[in-house]
This record gives structure tokens, sequence and C-alpha cells, in this order.
């Protein structure tokens, strides 16, 4: 290889620079965190190097200490962090400290504004941790040799403002990074020695190789995972939390256990504060790694858990994995299956305990993470049951903003009752004001209410619990016991007249009627459309006309229900043949109000003119 000594000058991509900007003009509280950052960089190239020596035989200096080494010089006002981990080649240097790949910076600046207070918190979360050193330097200078035989010493430098340039080094480097900061002035306390140790002994136990100060040790080595509960601290897990989840936020929850049978495990496990997806960063990654013993397999297995449970970080570790196995072969080892189907269990086992111990927590976990809870109903036919156990919705018999579950509600479930009811929403208030509520009100049976819009998507899914189907109280297969409904006010319409007015309506509205009844569900509204479970609900529609607005809704033909007990009815069939005109604005007007209640009303100009119309009628009545 010719040796270029010319350096290769570039500007940052315009994400970096967006977050430099940030990072050195707005972030002015907790510069300190460029320590862990860097610190935890080269634990993780270390543990990558460690698994690279067990799978690779061609490694550049084989022997050299995987460890780092901090170097403070009060004089020269520098701090300097050296691993000899993987280091990077000329590509990995572009590609890893001069762009930023995935959406990391957007979703950083969208959480920024989102959090004004805790800003450096946000930073090691969106992977642009290397980038907080330009916090507390005004010249960061990275020499780096590859693990790779045959590849360049490289001297990566930069002021954070201008770009960057790389060149190779006169001297030969031994492998892996050594990060120089020049500090600025109004930091220049980070090139004292007692002052870097001090904010290491914080959280530094749980990096897995020793950090050196000179000939000091600073840190001992801590697999806390493996230790008994009674000997962790809070303290110390949530230390634990932060350092390996790169996390600024305390955990929300936390599982230790351990178990034997069927296979050994030792788990640690938290449930963040906030869930990122909920910033719109897109997917969160899987945060559990899987350990062998104290060693690290992989980081970020993928099948170790499921999909579903991305949001969990911590570590599991398993005496029964092979230390040498590939990232290729552990996604279909039974022994990463078993891991995941006990974990799972235990995980859910978990928050069912904590439904009951803390209800209030509970409450705020579910409305941060309810979703992948919902998430996992969909795609996990397994764990279907106890995901269902957990899902928390309001009901007819809640107060507003109070919370009840499945199981809660069939205790207070009606003798012999078979069915679970629910109806969905945009809110509690929409549903409430709706026609449909009230036949089962009237007969003391409790109606869930779904008002989060992917709960439409989750009920295809759910169609039963506990042996008992859910049934929607706007669909036409709902069937209600008459005796056990109050006694309704009003006279019935005559049976004859009853006959005769769902005949003229059935024909009047026929475009989009497919039958008329008399509803034994209406108590004060004269009438509602009933949707049949085999056919679109109205969410349904709404979410086809969202994707594509552009286009015409399928032509709806639904039941109409109507109230032989109300005034309206009476009054219809009383003008039906007497003032023929006015009895078709009312049969008009009555189905699309019902069809406006459903949310299945397409086309409003009619509703509005018509109610122009018939205002009119009433004015001219009562002039007379
Ligand atoms: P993150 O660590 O979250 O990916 P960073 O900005 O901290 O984001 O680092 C970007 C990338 O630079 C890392 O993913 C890694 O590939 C590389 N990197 C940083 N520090 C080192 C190091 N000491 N040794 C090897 N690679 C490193």
């Amino acid at each position: 290889m010719s040796k270029t000594h010319t350096p290769e000058k570039r500007e940052f991509q315009a994400e970096v620079s967006q977050v430099l900007d940030i990072v050195i003009n707005s972030l002015y509280t907790d510069k300190e965190i460029f320590v862990r950052e860097l610190v935890s960089n080269a634990s993780d190239a270390l543990e990558k190097m460690r698994h690279t020596q067990l799978t690779e035989s061609d490694v550049h200096q084989p022997d050299l200490p995987l460890e780092i080494q901090i170097e403070s010089d009060a004089e020269a006002k520098t701090v300097t962090i050296i691993d000899h981990g993987l280091g990077m080649t000329r590509d990995e240097l572009h590609e890893n400290i001069g762009t930023i790949a995935h959406s990391g910076s957007k979703a950083f600046v969208k959480a920024l504004e989102e959090n004004q207070q805790k800003e450096s918190a946000l930073i090691g979360q969106f992977g642009v941790g290397f980038y907080s050193a330009f916090m507390v330097a005004d010249e960061v200078t990275v020499y780096s040799r590859s693990w790779r035989e045959g590849e360049p010493s490289l001297v990566w430098k930069s002021d954070g403002k201008t770009g960057y340039e790389i060149e190779e080094s006169e001297e030969e480097l031994d492998r892996g990074c050594k990060i120089v900061l020049k500090l600025r002035e109004d930091c220049e306390e980070f090139s004292e020695e007692g002052r870097v140790k001090s904010i290491l002994e914080n959280y530094s136990a749980f990096v897995s190789f020793p950090i050196m100060i000179g000939e000091d040790r600073v840190n001992t080595i801590e697999a806390i995972w493996r230790k008994k509960k009674a000997d962790v601290t809070d303290e110390q897990y949530n230390e634990f939390y932060k350092f390996s989840a790169k996390a600024f936020d305390e955990p929300r929850y936390r599982m230790h256990f351990s178990s034997e049978m069927p296979i050994e495990i030792n788990a640690l496990l938290f449930v963040p504060t906030e869930n990122t997806e909920l910033f719109g960063m897109g997917q969160m990654e899987p945060g559990v790694s899987l350990y062998c013993k104290n060693v690290l397999i992989d980081d970020k297995p993928e099948g170790l858990l499921p999909e579903w449970l991305r949001f969990i970080r911590g570590v599991i570790d398993s005496a029964d994995i092979p230390l040498n196995i590939s990232r290729e072969s552990m996604q279909d080892s039974s022994l990463v299956r078993k891991l995941n189907r006990v974990v799972t269990k235990r995980f859910l086992k978990f928050l069912a305990g904590e439904v009951k111990s803390d209800a209030a927590k509970y409450k705020e976990f579910y409305a941060k993470f309810g979703r992948f809870l919902k998430e996992g109903i969909v795609v996990d036919y397994d764990h279907r049951e106890a995901l269902t156990k957990l899902l928390r919705f309001e009901s007819s018999m809640t107060e507003a903003g109070e919370q009840t579950g499945f199981e809660d509600y069939l205790t207070r479930a009606k003798d012999g009752q078979e069915k679970i009811y629910y109806l969905s929403g945009a809110d509690r208030a929409s549903i409430e004001a709706g026609p449909y509520l009230e036949a089962l009100k009237s007969r003391g049976l409790e109606v869930i209410y779904f008002t989060d819009h992917i709960d439409e998507y989750l009920l295809q899914h759910l169609r039963e619990f506990d042996g008992k189907g859910l049934v929607s109280a706007a669909s036409s297969e709902l069937e209600l016991d008459d005796d056990a409904a109050s006694e309704p006010e009003g006279e019935m319409l005559p049976e004859a007249d009853l006959e005769a007015l769902s005949a003229y309506l059935k024909e009047e509205l026929a475009e989009s009627v497919e039958d008329v009844t008399a509803g034994k569900r209406l108590v004060s509204s004269p009438a509602a459309v009933l949707t049949s479970d085999s056919g679109m609900t109205a969410q349904m529609r709404q979410m086809m006309q969202a994707m594509n607005p552009e286009e015409a809704l399928p032509g709806v033909k639904v039941n109409l229900e109507i109230n032989p007990r109300h005034s309206l009815i009476h009054q219809l069939s009383g003008i039906r043949e007497s003032n023929p005109e006015l009895a078709k604005l009312v049969a008009s007007q009555l189905l699309d109000n019902a069809l406006l209640s459903a949310g299945m009303l397409d086309d409003r100009a009619n509703l509005v003119n018509r109610g122009f119309t018939l205002m009119e009628e009433a004015m001219k009545k009562s002039a007379e």
C-alpha cells in the first residue's frame, strides 16, 4: 500500500453539522457526559474485539491487553482515551464519525424540542455520542489502527466546525483507537486527573474491561446480573441501566431473576421511562444483550426476545449458550428459542404482578408502552392470552380517565352473560353521545370503550377472552335479552303502522339501506344504523379513506333500526301519507343522522342542506 501523507479533507454531512452545532452552542449542562460516551464507545470496541478474537484467526497484535487507558495532561490541557479494540479503517472513519447513517439527528433535534431541559441526556440515545467530545474540546484527534492485517495507521482530526481530515500516521500505531481531546478554555478542569477519576467512579464498575489511569485501576468488573438481588443497591441497578442502555432516564421497571430450569438464566431487564418510538424515531432497536458467564456473545441478538418486546433493555446471561456461537446459527438455535420463551413468560408474569401491586404506575407504563402489548397480541399467538389480560381501557362502568381490564370486566358481568361488549370510537365522549350505548346500559351491561386507532386492527385478532366472544354494541349480531331491560318510556307504535312505516323507509332509502327493523335496543334515540360483523366497520372505512383520500369509498348498505316508542317515529308514521314531501325529507335526515353517529356518513353536504330545509318547514308551520 502506498503511503499518502496529504490529508484527505472532507466536510461533515449536513446532519452531523446540525448535531455538532447543538452540541457546541446549546448544551451547557452535564458536560462531563463526554467521558461516559467515549469510554462506552471504547468498551464497545473492546467487546467486539473479544468476540472477533474468538472467531477470526488473523488479528493484528492479538496479544494487546483488552483495557481502556485514560491520560490527562493538565499542562497540555488534554485528556486522552485509549483502547485496543477493533479500531477503524479509513472507510469506517468516514462512515462512523463523519456521517450519521440513520435518522438519528432529525429525531434528536425533535426530541430536544420536546424535552428542553434534558438536552444532554438525550445525546447517547441517538447514536451521536462521539460528538459529545466537542462539548469540551475545540480539537479532537482520533488515532486509529484497524484490527485487520495490512491496514494503515490513520489520524482523523477535526475542530467540530469546518469538517475533518484524515491522513496516514508517520509512525505505526497500536491496534485500536486513541482519542485526544484538546480542551476548550472553559473546560480545562477535565485535564485534571482527579476530576476525570471522580466522573468515572459513578459507573465504571459496569465497564467489563479494566479502566486504567496510569498504573491504577479505577474499576472492578461487576456482572451485577449474576449477583443476588440483596447484594445490589437501587443506585447500582440504575447506573447499570444508564450505562448499558446508554440511557439517561431512570428505568421505569426492573426485573432481576435467575432460574436453573429448564435452562440456566441470569437476567436483568429494564423498561425505560421513555418510549422513543413516540418521538417519531422509528422502530426501537432491540436492546437486550446476550452473555455467557459474563462474556458478551452479542449485544443485539435477533430473536433473543420477540420483536414486540424491543423496548426492553438489559442483559440475559445463560451458561448454556456456547461461547463461539455465530450470529447466523444463533437465530435458529433451539437454546435461544427456549431463552426467548422463558424470559418472555417471566416478563409478562412480572407485568401482571405490577398491575396488581401498583395500578397507578402500571397505568403510566401502559400509556407509553401499551402499543407494544397490542402489537404482541396481533402477531404472537403463544402469548396472546397473557397479553390480553394486560390490556387496559375505559368502559361504561369506569369514571372518565379510569381504566379497567378484561378480568375485572368479567367479575362485574351479569349472571349468565356470555359476551363481552365493546364500542369503538374516537374518544369516550363521542362513544357516549352515540345511540348504541343506551340499550346495554339499560340492561346493566358493561361496555368497553376502545379509543386507540389501532384498536380496530387489534380487534380483528382478539375475538374472545376467557371463552367469551367480543361483540360490538353497534353490530347487528348483538342479541339482547328484553326482560333484562328497564321498562322503556313511551307508547309502542301499533304493529300495523310499524310494519307500514318500515316498508316505506326500506323503499325510500333503498340506496343505502338493506333492511329496516323495529329496534329493542334504542331508548332515547329515534334510530341507529347497525353494522354486521362480517361487513366493514366505520373505523375500517375511515382507515381506508385516510390511506386513499382520492378514491371514493365503497358504498355502504346498512341495517336501520328504528325506535317504535320515539315520538319522532310516531309523527313520521303520521305524516307519511298526509305530507309525503316532508316525510321524505325526514326519512333521509333520520338515516344521515344515524350514519353520522356511526361515523359512516361520507357526504355531509346533503345533511346540512336538508337541515336548512327542515328548519324552514318548521318555522313556516309555526307561523301558520
Ligand atoms: P454509537 O456508539 O451510538 O454508534 P457514536 O457517535 O458514539 O454512536 O459512535 C459512532 C461509531 O463510531 C460507533 O458506532 C463505532 O462504530 C465508531 N467508534 C466510536 N468510537 C470508537 C472506538 N473507540 N473504537 C472503534 N470504533 C469506534
